[in-house]
């Protein structure tokens, strides 16, 4: 049979199989999912497509903020905090349009796919014009997002986000009028328009504590759970944060969230870095996930979260690339290791497996796509192809592949991306979006002031 868009083969040099590194393996794709692995087949098949290097399913970024990619550099400058970081983050927020969003997101999710990234959750916050009236379509920017991961050849699980207040008991500040839809029934009006494709998943967020009067909490809570949709939220990544709930509430955020039916398995915690033992046990007996964002968290001097007690108590663990610092799942899964290391002063908290589990199977199933995240069949075709014959990766033995893409691979190894059994990124070129570093710098410099 020759090979049609719906169905064909791949030949994996070397395929990471969940538990290690196997040689030689054939995958048959038909209609975006793997329909047979084929081990021991030491060449390629006539007629296969050939990956050479270590091919692991694809990477799931779970948390997004795709306009943050235009302070890349930017924010670098000077010194602060978290806080005053976020006033230039505003200063972006308030010039994009759903034209310049669909600019820039389709140029960040090409930049992701290039990484291997085949899947994105996107917290969305930004729904509004100028004041926060509504565009026409009260969905423009989170179409938009839905249409750039198209265009860019990706999965998204649209987050949308429910933001509502500047803090406790204080109304949305003028940056933040676009961002807020009055009250959470208001948000699940609108939320409720939107509608999945075969890529796109819409899911929800609460964007904080802060943002969401607890009175409110439920509401967004009940939309996800009468959908069975993901539901996300930043949460304690700031002390700050922390404080002001427990003069308002008397309680620390993750108690908050759980007197308000918050937490549960379709939830993920987004940083949970400043926790108590009780929000540990709290996130982890309800088999809350955490989704850490390392590279983030460092850049913005959050802290390092207690990603290992978490994951003891039953968090399942998620890892994102938030700010776009640099879009690299492979950093953010050993950076999560290595800050461990700093903290406690051994090593080997993680294996790289596990690392890579969160990476793939756990960081899908917190953005509600299930069935990807492993090279088996019946699961869908997504692989990113990681080189090992590069400056970075040569010279280790294959089977240790899955240790030298965690520890010391980038997202400039990733040789290809395939996404549904579609070949997104080819020997490291975009098939869908030409130029992708000059689409990036066009869509960031339309947006500065
Ligand atoms: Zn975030």
């Amino acid at each position: 049979m020759t090979p049609t868009e719906r169905t064909r083969t791949y030949w994996l040099e070397h395929a990471w199989l969940g538990t290690h590194v196997e040689p030689g393996v054939a995958v048959d794709v038909a209609d975006g999912r793997i329909t047979a692995v084929h081990q021991d087949t030491p060449a390629p098949p006539p007629g296969a497509e050939i990956l050479r290097g270590l091919t692991l399913p694809g990477l799931a970024n779970a948390h997004s903020h795709a306009f943050h990619r235009a302070l890349r550099g930017t924010v670098q400058v000077g010194s602060g905090t978290f806080w005053t970081w976020r006033e230039v983050m505003y200063s972006v927020a308030d010039r994009l349009t759903p034209d310049t969003y669909l600019d820039l997101a389709r140029a960040v999710y090409a930049e992701m796919a290039l990484a291997g990234i085949t899947a994105v959750g996107e917290f969305h916050y930004v729904h509004h014009a100028h004041g926060g009236t509504p565009y026409a379509d009260p969905n423009a920017m989170g179409e938009a997002l839905i249409e750039a991961a198209a265009e860019a050849g990706i999965r998204i699980t649209l987050l949308d986000t429910c933001y509502l207040s500047a803090g406790f008991g204080e109304p949305p500040n003028a940056h933040q009028r676009r961002f807020s839809d009055g009250t959470a029934d208001a948000w699940a009006q609108r939320s409720s328009l939107l509608k999945e494709r075969d890529h796109a998943r819409i899911g929800a967020a609460i964007h904080s504590v802060r943002a969401v009067p607890a009175e409110q909490l439920a509401t967004v809570a009940q939309w996800a759970a009468e959908r069975r949709a993901p539901l996300h939220v930043h949460l304690s990544e700031q002390t700050a944060e922390n404080d002001a709930c427990r003069r308002a509430h008397g309680r620390t955020p993750t108690r908050l969230l759980a007197d308000h039916g918050v937490l549960g398995e379709r939830t993920t915690g987004v940083h949970n870095t400043h926790l108590t033992d009780e929000d540990v046990a709290l996130l982890g007996g309800s088999r809350t996930g955490t989704c850490m964002c390392p590279t983030t968290e460092r850049d913005l001097a959050d802290g390092i979260g207690p990603a290992t007690a978490l994951q003891r108590a039953g968090s399942p663990l998620s890892l994102g690339s938030d700010s776009h610092a640099v879009v690299d799942l492979l950093e953010e899964a050993r950076a999560m290791e290595l800050n461990e290391r700093l903290r406690t002063r051994t090593r080997g908290h993680w294996t790289a497996a596990a690392l890579l589990r969160a990476a793939t199977a756990d960081g899908h199933a917190a953005l509600g796509w299930d069935d990807t995240g492993r090279i088996e069949t019946g699961a869908r075709a997504d692989l990113a192809t990681v080189a090992l014959d590069s400056v970075r990766t040569a010279g280790p033995l294959p089977r240790l592949g899955a240790e030298t893409a965690v520890f010391a691979a980038t997202a400039a190894d990733v040789r290809h991306t395939i996404v549904g059994g579609r070949h997104v990124v080819r020997d490291g070129v975009h098939t869908l979006v030409p130029e992708v570093p000059r689409s990036l710098g066009r869509a960031v410099e339309a947006l500065r002031a």
